[in-house]
């Protein structure tokens, strides 16, 4: 298909930055976001079938099924809208799913061109997931790090925002450590593929979009 296409995999605990970074690069380089977290809230809000089977696992803050995410992400991807490319967050998250995506990739006649790793240190993980603050379309702010023009209302749409019910300290300390447990291994997989930039999140937003922008050229 297109030659040019870019997919981009966005790589980092739950909190490091990877949807806000995604949605900045995503639109500077003309690029869809694709993320798995907003794929299962939009399945949970519709209550569809796979949206009461992933919210099992996300209220605990484990993984839904290999199978059923890879189909789901591989759906995704097939829409045209991504045909000139992606930035993925979230996806992937255990090494069946890398592999996976290789292959769907592959078949679209293109690969994962780099893969940013955010790292933050845990203590401001949680910080950042405590004052998280989500609108319905996706976007993210930070109750003090990045908060809307007024509180609790999205700056582009002016709808409500609201608190993931998973961002509650008890979830939010399992997933990170279902971060080391499962996702973790990519760090090494990508690294040997020579597609892994390492990158300081703990930096302002802007600057840590200047960094992954610096890599991708
Ligand atoms: P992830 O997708 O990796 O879970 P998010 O992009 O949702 O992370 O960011 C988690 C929280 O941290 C959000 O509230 C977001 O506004 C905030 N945040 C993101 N990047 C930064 C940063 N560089 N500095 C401070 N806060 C940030
Ligand atoms: P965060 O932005 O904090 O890293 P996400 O929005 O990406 O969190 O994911 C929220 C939840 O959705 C996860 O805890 C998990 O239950 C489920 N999920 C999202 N992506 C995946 C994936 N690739 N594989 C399995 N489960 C996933």
């Amino acid at each position: 298909m297109n030659e040019k296409a870019t997919y981009i995999v966005m790589l980092g605990p739950p909190g490091a930055g990877k949807g806000t970074q995604a949605e900045i690069l995503a639109q500077k380089l003309g690029l869809v976001h694709v993320s798995s977290g907003d794929l299962f809230r939009e399945n949970l809000s519709n209550q569809t079938e796979l949206g009461k089977l992933a919210q099992t696992y996300m209220r605990k803050g484990e993984l839904v099924p290999d199978d059923v995410t890879i189909a789901m992400v591989k759906e995704r991807l097939s829409r045209p809208d991504c045909a000139k490319g992606a930035v993925l967050d979230g996806f992937p998250r255990t090494p069946a799913q890398a592999e996976a995506l290789n292959k769907i990739l592959a078949e679209m006649n293109a690969k994962v061109d780099l893969v940013p790793l955010i790292s933050v240190p845990n203590d401001v993980l949680v910080e950042r997931l405590s004052g998280r603050w989500m609108s319905k379309s996706g976007r993210v702010y930070h109750a003090l790090y990045n908060p809307p023009k007024v509180k609790w209302v999205d700056d582009i749409d002016g709808t409500p925002l609201y608190q993931r019910e998973d961002d509650k300290p008890e979830t939010v300390q399992r997933r990170i450590d279902v971060y080391y447990e499962q996702t973790a291994p990519l760090i090494d997989y990508y690294r040997q593929a020579g597609l892994l930039v390492e990158i300081d999140g703990t930096q302002e937003i802007e600057k840590v979009t200047e960094d992954i922008l610096k890599a991708i050229k």
